[in-house]
């Protein structure tokens, strides 16, 4: 995810935080000071640093979850609404969706029943004013870890609450139409969430804007998950390419991108296999820096990712998403056709008009 930055690693999973965090943490901190001073300030340090923990477990929760199903988290990004883990890819049945997201506020449910049983006595009105420096550190620890259970489990994407109301559905609904109802209704909570944020606390406004558009991308990547299910790359490639070959000065690269609308220009070899990738902009950059007969190749910074005729399209959604695009390349490695966020929209929207066309069978590939 942009704009966070990596704290540190945890078997093999890298814990980011995200730059919407740190202001969030900040401001709790600032309104500590105001309150009462550098004491306080320092109070709240060591409290944030104890919340920070917990929304780590949290995560660890859903992440050694999905090991059991042998789903590996590169990566967790730390939100101000709790964490995302990065998963390679989603448990496959809904009751393991179901168990994977439920295990995140369990373990937050956990830690304040631990605190609970450490403190004793327990306040609930004072231990909810988190930002209270007067209040006991534990007290106020336990409460916002049932603040951090009762809120993930809220049901919008990209809360907890969101995948097991999906997991739900999808029992009995199928996959896509879960995903859809829950988002609408992950998008109704956003908007209600908006709503109380704009004649109540305006950090629920930013919290609904985040929450509406992760309903939104939800859905939309599995839409787009959906329409490559078993689609071979060849039935979705862009076959009428332009590419720029190796030897290409930056005046013919420049002649090509004129002679067509293509955003990135497979390079490749005078065999046809792909040696790189040059984006418009590099091209115009070329022509900036460099002279016109000068060797193109040279200003291609970006490998072209690679996935075979036969393959799946599954395999290159994380590059598509990502805005790149993917090089299709035939047995002895030479580029047929380039896969784009353009052709796979294509493709929604022609298994869309018409579910059965040309799958799942089709003709033999070139
Ligand atoms: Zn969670």
């Amino acid at each position: 995810m942009r704009w966070s930055f990596t704290l540190g690693t945890f078997r093999g999973t890298a814990v980011r935080i995200h730059v919407t965090l740190l202001i969030f943490l900040a401001w709790i901190g600032m309104a500590a000071f105001q309150r009462g001073g550098a004491e306080a300030a320092g109070q709240s340090v060591l409290f944030i640093s104890a919340v920070f923990l917990c929304v780590v477990l949290h995560e660890f929760g859903h992440i050694l979850t999905a090991r059991r199903f042998g789903i590996v988290s590169p990566e967790v990004t730390l939100l101000p609404i709790g964490g995302v883990a990065d998963m390679e890819s989603m448990p496959q049945k809904p009751w393991q969706e179901l168990l994977v997201a439920i295990a995140g506020p369990a373990v937050n449910v956990l830690i304040a029943g631990a605190l609970l049983a450490v403190s004793g006595a327990f306040n609930l009105h004072e231990a909810a004013q988190i930002a209270n420096p007067s209040v006991g550190m534990l007290e106020r620890l336990a409460a916002t870890n049932i603040f951090l259970a009762i809120f993930n489990m809220i049901p919008a994407f990209p809360m907890d609450g969101g995948r097991v109301l999906r997991a739900a559905l999808a029992m009995w609904l199928g996959q896509a139409n879960a995903t859809r109802v829950a988002a609408a209704v992950g998008q109704g909570f956003a908007f209600l969430l908006g709503l109380a944020g704009l004649f109540g606390n305006p950090m629920l406004l930013f919290i609904a804007f985040f929450v509406f558009m992760a309903a939104a991308g939800e859905a939309q990547m599995t839409t787009m998950a959906e329409a490559a299910r078993g689609l071979p790359a060849v039935d979705a490639m862009e076959t009428r390419i332009a590419t720029i070959g190796r030897g290409a000065t930056v005046s013919e690269a420049i002649d090509t991108l004129l002679a067509t609308s293509q955003d990135d220009f497979p390079v490749v070899d005078a065999a046809g296999r792909p040696a790189g990738l040059l984006s418009r902009g590099e091209i115009v950059d070329a022509l900036r820096e460099s002279d016109p007969g000068a060797p193109v190749a040279p200003f291609a910074r970006k490998e072209l990712a690679l996935i075979g005729a036969r393959d799946n399209v599954d395999v290159a959604l994380p590059t598509l998403n990502q805005g790149d695009p993917v090089g299709v390349v035939d047995s002895d490695g030479r580029l047929v056709g380039l896969l784009t966020r353009q052709s796979l929209a294509e493709i929604m929207m022609i298994r869309e008009a018409r579910p059965d066309w040309r799958f799942p069978k089709r003709a033999p590939a070139p």
